[in-house]
């Protein structure tokens, strides 16, 4: 069975094969139309969801197939303690595929573990989002051209920002790429993104302090919302919640061709302002992760009809029950899962979790 847990999960050539899919589904809407005819597809949706939800259930519902789900935690067996294990085996007996968003880091790899469906991972915690990847490699593509060489600014809360975890190691997989880090001290991107995706891939990064020093340079300027469900302590989002703000203005130092993506939803990171300006890519990027889930659930349920099984659940050298999770977030420290610990790729010696990435606890 294969899964999308995280974007590492697909290769360069199956990253383009569903990014290719995605384009030739909005060349030819109608010879997809009954694609998913008979197939259902189960929204899990343990934390609150707009745009990926809605595009889960509007690519399905183009694909021909239908939708169920849920939308609110509280009105599942999970208030009553059911584990994300559990749900799963359920929702296996009634869909063909599973796209869970869960507010426990790791909860859709523990899913994939237990399914005898593909499971897709619709976020989890701050961790990772790579229907939103794909989205943007969509945006990308279609509005540069390219994934090769470019020069991308991420600017906002990279620490809980699990979209820009993400997109930055699906960009591992090109040529070329080179990457700034607009963050102020307390939304660093986290320690093995930088060890383990950039130094380890030779993705160039640097940090920097203001947008307004990198403008020029840019061919895609990726803004973020500060994660305020996220933070544990409130002055310490209060400190940091109008860190960035892109306006008109300082867009005018930008290259005519460079691009503003933005997830969603926008805070007060984008002033309304911008969205006139042509470069502005981030309304137009919602419409391209409807086609991009239209073309990952395609690839997925064709997989599974082939009994494609090559997906490692378990990375090489994984122990188990030897380390205790440092993140409280982590599902290792929710839920009754076996704590699993993989070494580091980038030859520290420590083990990272498997589930979330973070360090062993003290
Ligand atoms: N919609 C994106 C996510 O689910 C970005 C955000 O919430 O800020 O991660």
């Amino acid at each position: 069975m294969r899964h999308i847990i995280d974007p590492t999960d697909l290769s360069r050539e199956e990253l383009d094969g569903v990014i290719d899919l995605a384009l030739d589904i909005i060349d030819n809407r109608e010879k997809y139309s009954e694609a998913c005819k008979g197939k259902k597809l189960a929204t899990l949706f343990y934390e609150p969801s707009t745009r990926t939800r809605l595009s889960f259930t509007a690519a399905m519902m183009e694909l021909g197939g239908n939708v169920l789900g849920f939308t609110d935690a509280q009105s599942t067996s999970a208030s009553k303690g059911e584990t994300v294990a559990d749900t799963t085996k359920v929702i296996s007996c009634f869909a063909d595929i599973i796209a869970m968003r869960h507010f426990e880091e790791g909860a859709a790899h523990v899913s994939a573990m237990n399914a005898t469906i593909p499971v897709i991972n619709a976020g989890d915690g701050s961790h990772s989002h790579p229907t939103q990847t794909l989205t943007d490699l969509l945006t990308i593509k279609r509005e540069i051209g390219h994934f090769d060489n470019i020069k991308i600014g991420f600017c906002g809360d990279l620490r809980f920002g699990r979209t820009v975890h993400s997109l930055i190691k699906a960009l591992a997989r090109y040529e070329g790429v080179e990457v700034i880090l607009i963050a102020p001290d307390e939304l660093r991107l986290p320690d093995y993104m930088k060890y383990e995706v950039c130094e380890k891939n030779n993705i160039p990064y640097r940090e920097v302090k203001t947008m307004e020093e990198v403008m020029p340079e840019l061919d895609v300027l990726y803004m973020t919302r500060v994660q305020k469900e996220r933070f544990l302590d409130e002055d310490e989002f209060d400190r940091v919640k109008d860190a960035f703000q892109l306006t008109a203005e300082k867009l005018k130092a930008a290259k005519p061709e460079c691009r503003v993506l933005h997830p969603l939803p926008r805070v007060n990171e984008i002033t309304v302002d911008v969205d006139s300006d042509p470069r502005a890519a981030y309304f137009r990027q919602v419409e391209n992760g409807k086609f991009v889930r239209m073309a990952l659930i395609l690839q997925l349920l064709k997989w599974a009809e082939e009994g494609e099984n090559s997906q490692k659940l378990l990375p090489e050298g994984t122990v188990v029950n030897q380390h205790r999770c440092s993140n409280r977030r982590c599902i290792s420290n929710m839920e009754n899962v076996d704590r699993l610990f993989r070494p580091a790729t980038d030859g520290s010696g420590i083990y990272r979790c498997v589930y979330c990435e973070s360090k062993p606890a003290k």
